[in-house]
């Protein structure tokens, strides 16, 4: 890769890495090279100056006081809510629910609306690409309710078998849970058209988004999906928050998840009356500065444009790709047409964690392991890959970096 291929000339993707603090660190002696951007991405300054301005100048609880502090605070939270909104293109801000991240979004879905909805003999369909964050609330929600778990099966290529999939749907799927793009092979899937064979069955459909929302503009209402889930830490945000967006009817006809404070209208020791969305799943203090980070991580990314990350993370996917491939004895796990900046790779005869751990004394943070997609490992016959994952902000001189400590790793391992 060479900045001529590109319309994004150095210098500015020299300024883009001056917002983001921690990348200017050296580690074991070395640049660190950031490569694990799937695991979590990093934080610009923009975010991380919104979290101590709130703490230091907003700090207080929200929708109870009549005070000054709370009031700042409210709109700040609510205004987060507004931002996510617009970020998926969802009808409301109601159709809006801050959870902590895209596992609690969909434990939140299984256990709600699942329950109310399965019947024994009733069928869920997933992919055979899912993060367990996808698999295992809805393997728990049919050993309860006596319904079964189907997989629809990909290729060698990491890619969906859609007529596998087509095949699976019939008169007993009540609900598919689909991921937008998988975090251990890259692969993105055209989930618009995926709901559509899902919605002729009258199905509910669920979209896990945590790796498409960095990478991708989403619009809900086009993908006619009735719930989408996403991480506030893997689109430069902050841990700890996410959204989970859900069309208001269903949400109004959905039980709470949890029961406490602020998702009631009135209790008394008869009965409570539960809060319209989006509070009646909001129960308790929600984390307000991760609400309000994640707002200003969503304006920071819209700053930046989809064009521009869209252009960059490719460049540096093909790059990495064609470095990678020099490589003797590698492995790439995953080639599906569609992808996003994410290479699962194994090195013949070194285990993933050993990898791992020689990259890291050049400065390189890679994944290794399962990535929490063990039926993806099990899939390819291997115990294990790693990962490296491109945001904007790397460079190809990471690319190299990363290259040349494979290149030593097969040394050290006399390969
Ligand atoms: N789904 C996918 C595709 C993911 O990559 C991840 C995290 O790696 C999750 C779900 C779980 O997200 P979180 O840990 O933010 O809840």
């Amino acid at each position: 890769m060479t900045e001529r291929n590109s319309t994004i000339g150095k210098s500015t993707i020299g300024r883009i890495r001056q917002d983001f603090p921690i990348l200017h660190q050296k580690v074991r002696g070395k640049p660190l090279a950031y490569l694990d951007n799937a695991a979590t991405s990093q934080k610009p300054k923009q975010v991380i100056e919104a979290l101590s301005r709130y703490y230091g100048v907003e700090n207080s609880n929200i929708h109870r006081g009549v005070y000054y502090l709370s009031e700042q605070a409210t709109a700040a939270y609510e205004a987060a809510r507004v931002k996510a909104q617009r970020f998926l293109n969802a009808g409301s801000p109601s159709e809006v629910i801050f959870v902590r991240g895209t596992t609690e979004a969909i434990n939140l879905v299984a256990s709600s609306y699942g329950r109310l909805l399965l019947e024994p003999g009733d069928e869920v369909v997933i992919s055979g690409m899912e993060h367990h964050s996808n698999i295992v609330p809805w393997q728990m929600l049919c050993e309860s309710v006596g319904a079964k778990l189907c997989v629809a099966p990909i290729d060698d290529s990491g890619s969906l078998i859609v007529s596998e999939y087509e095949k699976l749907l019939g008169p007993r799927t009540k609900a598919v849970a689909l991921v937008h793009v998988s975090n251990s092979l890259g692969t993105i899937n055209d989930v618009k058209y995926l709901v559509g064979l899902a919605k002729k069955k009258s199905a509910v459909v669920l979209i896990d988004g945590a790796q498409a929302a960095p990478h991708m503009p989403i619009d809900v209402q086009d993908i006619g999906c009735d719930f989408y889930t996403i991480s506030g830490h893997k689109m430069y945000g902050p841990t700890g928050i996410g959204v989970l967006y859900g069309r208001l009817e269903l949400l109004e006809a959905m039980p709470p998840y949890q029961g406490g404070g602020e998702m009631i209208r009135s209790v008394t020791f008869e009965k409570t009356i539960y809060a319209p969305p989006p509070a009646k799943f909001e129960a308790g203090t929600p984390h307000i500065a991760g609400a309000i980070g994640m707002g200003v991580a969503i304006d920071y990314l819209q700053q930046l444009g989809w064009d521009f990350v869209h252009e960059r993370e490719e460049l540096l996917l093909r790059y990495a790709l064609e470095r990678l491939e020099t490589v003797p004895g590698i492995r790439i796990i995953g080639s599906a047409t569609s992808r996003a900046s994410v290479v699962s790779f194994t090195l013949d005869g070194i285990h993933a964690h050993d990898i791992g751990t020689i990259v890291d004394q050049e400065g390189v943070a890679i994944r290794t392991g399962h990535h929490c997609t063990q039926p993806v490992m099990d899939f390819f016959g291997v115990p294990a890959t790693a990962r490296a994952s491109f945001a904007f902000y790397n460079t190809a001189e990471e690319v190299d970096i990363l290259v040349n400590a494979l290149m030593e790793a097969r040394e050290v391992f006399g390969r």
